[in-house]
């Protein structure tokens, strides 16, 4: 999967270059580029934002430089991402849906946002990821990125996935690695014993508790 992402500020990206998502790289799975809009401003100063029409406070990103980025990596089958609080929430779902394009272009708001004739030139999806406001779009869009990677085929293994938090409408259950002892708290007994099958009821059992205590909406859905 091609993923290219459009940013005043492409500092902001290095976490992509580190740990699973840098592996997925090297093995040839994801390709991300991150692309410089100011390098397609047509202003003599490489300007970028101007002043909002009827007034009001803060800088708006201005259309041209905006619509000529978006042109350069846009081909047909280009899913375009806008993140934005104007959006639907980010979920599972919407990562899972995501992670089937071969291609994703990801537009970073910054300052008070965009020229709003950019949705006309393109059909970009506005995604949420939740009911705050940040400064800019690069961290929701690494963000929304890390999360639909997971699901590209090989970036992890689909055992991982399946026993994780939301797969089955639960939060997932505690879990424990060595040493079985320390400051004098214990495993529980039942992850010792090598039954699987008490093992899976105990995993089920806590999973319905901790989501029922954190997140009882999750079980009304
Ligand atoms: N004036 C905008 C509003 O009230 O909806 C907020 C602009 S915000 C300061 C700047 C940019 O950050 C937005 O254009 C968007 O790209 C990004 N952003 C901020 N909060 C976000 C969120 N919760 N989810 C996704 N993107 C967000």
């Amino acid at each position: 999967m091609k993923i290219d992402i459009l940013t005043l500020f492409p500092e902001m990206f290095s976490p992509l270059n580190s740990s699973i998502l840098k592996r997925a790289v090297d093995n040839g799975i994801l390709e991300f580029n991150v692309i410089n809009i100011r390098d397609f401003s047509l202003d003599k100063h490489k300007k970028c934002d101007d002043y909002p029409f009827g007034g009001g406070a803060g800088m708006l990103m201005s259309v041209q430089p905006l619509y000529d980025a978006i042109k350069s990596v846009k081909d047909e089958n280009s899913k375009i991402v806008f993140p934005s609080p104007r959006g639907k929430v980010f979920n599972q779902g919407k990562a899972k849906e995501l992670s089937k394009y071969n291609h994703l272009i990801f537009v970073c708001g910054h300052y008070e946002g965009v020229d709003e004739r950019i949705f006309q030139l393109f059909d970009m999806e506005e995604i949420s990821i939740g009911d705050y406001v940040l400064t800019g779009g690069e961290l929701p869009s690494m963000v929304i990125i890390d999360c639909l990677s997971r699901f590209v085929d090989g970036v992890i293994s689909k055992e991982s996935l399946e026993s994780e938090s939301f797969e089955n409408g639960l939060l997932e259950y505690p879990q424990y690695t060595r040493p079985a002892e320390f400051m004098g708290l214990s495993v529980p007994d039942v992850l010792l014993s090598g039954n699987h099958q008490e093992v899976d009821k105990w995993r089920r059992e806590q999973s319905l508790r901790k989501t029922a205590n954190t997140r009882s909406d999750l079980l009304d859905e």
